[in-house]
Protein backbone atom coordinates (compact mmCIF):
# COMPACT_ATOMS: atom_id res chain seq x y z
CA UNK A 1 0.00 0.00 0.00
CA UNK A 2 1.36 3.41 -0.63
CA UNK A 3 1.06 6.19 1.73
CA UNK A 4 -1.40 8.38 2.07
CA UNK A 5 -0.93 11.97 0.79
CA UNK A 6 -2.90 15.06 1.17
CA UNK A 7 -2.94 17.25 -1.67
CA UNK A 8 -4.56 21.24 -2.17
CA UNK A 9 -7.37 20.80 -5.15
CA UNK A 10 -5.53 24.42 -5.85
CA UNK A 11 -2.32 23.61 -5.79
CA UNK A 12 -3.44 20.43 -8.19
CA UNK A 13 -4.42 22.23 -10.81
CA UNK A 14 -0.88 22.81 -12.42
CA UNK A 15 0.94 20.42 -14.22
CA UNK A 16 4.52 21.30 -13.69
CA UNK A 17 4.04 21.13 -9.76
CA UNK A 18 4.68 18.44 -7.34
CA UNK A 19 3.34 18.74 -3.96
CA UNK A 20 2.01 16.93 -0.66
CA UNK A 21 1.65 16.19 3.19
CA UNK A 22 2.25 12.90 4.69
CA UNK A 23 0.10 11.11 7.04
CA UNK A 24 0.19 8.28 9.28
CA UNK A 25 -1.06 5.83 7.01
CA UNK A 26 1.21 3.72 4.78
CA UNK A 27 2.31 -0.09 5.12
CA UNK A 28 4.66 1.26 7.82
CA UNK A 29 3.68 1.46 10.84
CA UNK A 30 3.16 4.94 12.21
CA UNK A 31 4.69 6.52 8.99
CA UNK A 32 7.24 8.72 11.15
CA UNK A 33 9.15 11.06 8.77
CA UNK A 34 10.96 12.76 11.57
CA UNK A 35 12.30 16.34 12.69
CA UNK A 36 15.06 17.08 11.24
CA UNK A 37 17.56 16.67 7.54
CA UNK A 38 20.42 14.71 9.49
CA UNK A 39 18.28 12.46 11.64
CA UNK A 40 20.37 9.37 11.69
CA UNK A 41 16.99 7.00 12.10
CA UNK A 42 17.24 4.23 9.06
CA UNK A 43 13.55 4.01 9.47
CA UNK A 44 12.80 7.78 9.07
CA UNK A 45 15.49 7.67 5.61
CA UNK A 46 13.47 4.54 4.61
CA UNK A 47 10.18 6.03 4.92
CA UNK A 48 11.37 9.63 3.32
CA UNK A 49 12.53 7.27 0.51
CA UNK A 50 9.13 5.93 0.33
CA UNK A 51 7.05 8.77 0.91
CA UNK A 52 9.33 10.78 -1.62
CA UNK A 53 9.15 7.60 -4.00
CA UNK A 54 5.24 8.35 -3.67
CA UNK A 55 5.14 11.71 -5.27
CA UNK A 56 8.16 11.00 -7.87
CA UNK A 57 10.59 13.10 -6.26
CA UNK A 58 14.54 12.38 -6.32
CA UNK A 59 15.09 12.14 -2.73
CA UNK A 60 18.90 13.81 -3.51
CA UNK A 61 16.80 17.02 -4.52
CA UNK A 62 15.35 17.83 -1.38
CA UNK A 63 15.68 21.02 0.66
CA UNK A 64 15.74 20.71 4.00
CA UNK A 65 15.46 23.39 7.09
CA UNK A 66 15.94 23.17 10.91
CA UNK A 67 12.95 24.88 11.73
CA UNK A 68 12.70 26.99 15.58
CA UNK A 69 9.63 29.29 15.03
CA UNK A 70 11.35 32.15 13.63
CA UNK A 71 10.90 34.92 10.96
CA UNK A 72 13.67 33.61 8.84
CA UNK A 73 13.43 32.73 5.03
CA UNK A 74 15.73 31.64 2.54
CA UNK A 75 16.20 32.01 -0.80
CA UNK A 76 17.24 28.26 -1.83
CA UNK A 77 18.94 26.90 -4.73
CA UNK A 78 20.62 23.85 -4.53
CA UNK A 79 19.71 20.64 -2.36
CA UNK A 80 20.82 21.68 1.39
CA UNK A 81 20.18 21.69 4.74
CA UNK A 82 19.02 25.13 6.12
CA UNK A 83 19.96 25.90 9.81
CA UNK A 84 17.64 27.84 12.16
CA UNK A 85 14.97 28.51 9.29
CA UNK A 86 11.55 28.67 8.70
CA UNK A 87 10.58 29.43 5.18
CA UNK A 88 11.88 28.29 2.13
CA UNK A 89 11.42 29.88 -0.97
CA UNK A 90 12.98 28.54 -4.80
CA UNK A 91 12.50 29.41 -8.68
CA UNK A 92 14.95 26.06 -9.47
CA UNK A 93 13.36 23.15 -11.55
CA UNK A 94 13.25 19.97 -10.21
CA UNK A 95 14.35 21.33 -6.01
CA UNK A 96 11.63 20.41 -3.59
CA UNK A 97 11.50 22.05 -0.59
CA UNK A 98 10.18 20.45 3.12
CA UNK A 99 8.60 21.54 5.76
CA UNK A 100 7.95 19.75 8.73
CA UNK A 101 4.65 19.03 10.53
CA UNK A 102 3.26 18.06 13.97
CA UNK A 103 0.57 20.78 14.99
CA UNK A 104 1.91 24.10 13.50
CA UNK A 105 0.25 25.37 10.36
CA UNK A 106 2.53 24.07 6.94
CA UNK A 107 1.36 26.46 4.65
CA UNK A 108 2.92 25.58 0.82
CA UNK A 109 2.32 28.03 -2.37
CA UNK A 110 2.94 28.86 -5.53
CA UNK A 111 3.24 31.54 -8.30
CA UNK A 112 2.33 30.53 -11.56
CA UNK A 113 3.36 33.34 -13.48
CA UNK A 114 7.06 33.27 -12.23
CA UNK A 115 7.31 29.56 -11.06
CA UNK A 116 8.06 30.41 -7.31
CA UNK A 117 7.30 27.82 -5.16
CA UNK A 118 7.55 28.02 -1.09
CA UNK A 119 6.93 26.41 2.07
CA UNK A 120 6.09 28.65 5.73
CA UNK A 121 6.40 26.68 9.01
CA UNK A 122 4.18 28.83 11.52
CA UNK A 123 2.96 27.98 14.59
CA UNK A 124 2.23 30.45 17.32
CA UNK A 125 5.74 31.83 17.43
CA UNK A 126 6.00 32.07 13.45
CA UNK A 127 2.21 33.43 13.40
CA UNK A 128 3.70 36.32 16.54
CA UNK A 129 6.73 36.75 14.54
CA UNK A 130 4.53 36.98 11.40
CA UNK A 131 6.81 34.72 9.07
CA UNK A 132 3.90 34.66 6.67
CA UNK A 133 3.55 38.40 6.49
CA UNK A 134 7.42 38.71 6.10
CA UNK A 135 7.84 36.19 3.52
CA UNK A 136 5.21 36.62 1.12
CA UNK A 137 5.74 40.56 1.40
CA UNK A 138 9.73 40.01 0.30
CA UNK A 139 8.55 37.99 -2.50
CA UNK A 140 6.38 40.71 -3.65
CA UNK A 141 9.09 43.28 -3.30
CA UNK A 142 12.12 41.01 -4.60
CA UNK A 143 11.48 38.80 -6.75
CA UNK A 144 7.77 40.34 -8.53
CA UNK A 145 5.51 37.60 -6.79
CA UNK A 146 2.60 37.81 -8.72
CA UNK A 147 -0.45 38.14 -6.19
CA UNK A 148 -3.44 37.63 -8.49
CA UNK A 149 -1.71 34.11 -9.52
CA UNK A 150 0.18 33.15 -5.78
CA UNK A 151 -2.32 30.04 -4.74
CA UNK A 152 -1.88 28.74 -0.71
CA UNK A 153 -2.46 25.78 0.91
CA UNK A 154 -3.06 25.87 4.77
CA UNK A 155 -2.08 21.86 5.46
CA UNK A 156 -3.67 20.28 8.57
CA UNK A 157 -2.85 21.74 12.05
CA UNK A 158 -4.00 22.17 15.38
CA UNK A 159 -7.56 23.48 15.34
CA UNK A 160 -8.47 26.89 16.99
CA UNK A 161 -10.50 24.26 19.79
CA UNK A 162 -7.43 22.29 20.66
CA UNK A 163 -5.06 25.05 21.19
CA UNK A 164 -5.23 26.00 24.21
CA UNK A 165 -2.95 28.39 25.76
CA UNK A 166 -2.07 30.42 28.95
CA UNK A 167 -2.68 34.28 29.51
CA UNK A 168 1.20 35.17 28.57
CA UNK A 169 0.72 33.29 24.81
CA UNK A 170 -2.90 35.03 24.26
CA UNK A 171 -2.16 38.43 25.16
CA UNK A 172 -0.16 37.94 22.35
CA UNK A 173 -2.64 38.05 19.53
CA UNK A 174 -5.54 40.50 19.58
CA UNK A 175 -8.34 39.89 21.67
CA UNK A 176 -10.45 39.18 18.12
CA UNK A 177 -8.31 36.40 17.46
CA UNK A 178 -8.51 35.14 21.16
CA UNK A 179 -11.44 33.31 23.33
CA UNK A 180 -11.49 32.27 26.58
CA UNK A 181 -11.94 28.72 27.51
CA UNK A 182 -12.57 27.62 31.25
CA UNK A 183 -9.39 28.51 32.59
CA UNK A 184 -7.17 28.37 29.76
CA UNK A 185 -7.32 30.30 26.18
CA UNK A 186 -7.87 29.20 22.30
CA UNK A 187 -6.33 31.52 19.65
CA UNK A 188 -7.14 31.10 16.62
CA UNK A 189 -3.82 31.02 14.14
CA UNK A 190 -5.21 29.94 11.38
CA UNK A 191 -7.37 33.13 10.67
CA UNK A 192 -4.81 35.68 12.03
CA UNK A 193 -2.45 33.73 9.19
CA UNK A 194 -5.28 34.66 6.48
CA UNK A 195 -5.43 37.79 7.86
CA UNK A 196 -2.10 38.66 6.85
CA UNK A 197 -2.26 37.31 3.14
CA UNK A 198 -5.13 39.16 2.74
CA UNK A 199 -3.66 42.55 4.24
CA UNK A 200 -0.75 41.81 1.23
CA UNK A 201 -3.28 41.64 -1.26
CA UNK A 202 -3.80 38.09 -2.19
CA UNK A 203 -7.63 37.02 -2.84
CA UNK A 204 -9.27 34.83 -0.16
CA UNK A 205 -10.02 32.44 -3.16
CA UNK A 206 -6.21 31.82 -4.00
CA UNK A 207 -5.96 30.53 -0.62
CA UNK A 208 -7.27 26.65 0.58
CA UNK A 209 -7.34 25.93 3.93
CA UNK A 210 -7.50 22.68 5.65
CA UNK A 211 -9.60 22.53 8.54
CA UNK A 212 -8.38 18.74 9.94
CA UNK A 213 -6.80 18.75 13.19
CA UNK A 214 -3.91 16.86 13.65
CA UNK A 215 -4.41 16.57 17.31
CA UNK A 216 -8.30 15.13 17.04
CA UNK A 217 -7.40 12.76 14.39
CA UNK A 218 -4.74 11.11 15.77
CA UNK A 219 -5.08 8.48 13.14
CA UNK A 220 -4.11 10.55 10.56
CA UNK A 221 -1.36 12.72 12.22
CA UNK A 222 1.12 12.87 14.04
CA UNK A 223 0.36 15.43 17.16
CA UNK A 224 2.94 17.09 19.37
CA UNK A 225 0.95 18.36 22.31
CA UNK A 226 -1.11 15.47 22.15
CA UNK A 227 1.90 12.67 21.95
CA UNK A 228 4.73 15.14 23.59
CA UNK A 229 8.44 13.75 23.15
CA UNK A 230 6.51 10.18 21.45
CA UNK A 231 5.10 12.45 18.51
CA UNK A 232 6.33 11.37 14.87
CA UNK A 233 6.31 14.18 12.15
CA UNK A 234 4.58 14.55 8.92
CA UNK A 235 6.21 16.22 6.00
CA UNK A 236 4.67 18.59 3.57
CA UNK A 237 6.55 19.14 0.46
CA UNK A 238 6.40 21.26 -2.72
CA UNK A 239 8.56 21.92 -6.25
CA UNK A 240 8.65 22.28 -9.66
CA UNK A 241 9.35 19.49 -11.86
ZN1 LIG B 1 -8.86 20.24 17.10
Amino acid sequence: MKPVVLKSFLLSKFSELVHGISTRISSVNDFNLGNNANCKNEEIKRNREIFFDTLGIDKDRVVYQQQVHSDKFTIVEKPELIQENDALITSQKNLFLVVTIADCIPILFYDKTNQIAGVIHSGWRGTYNQIVKKTINYAISNLSLDRENTFFYFGPSICSECFEVDEDVATLFKSKFVKKKEKKFTVNLTEINLQYLLELGIKSSNIQISHLCTYELEKLFHSYRRDKEKSGRMLGVIGIK
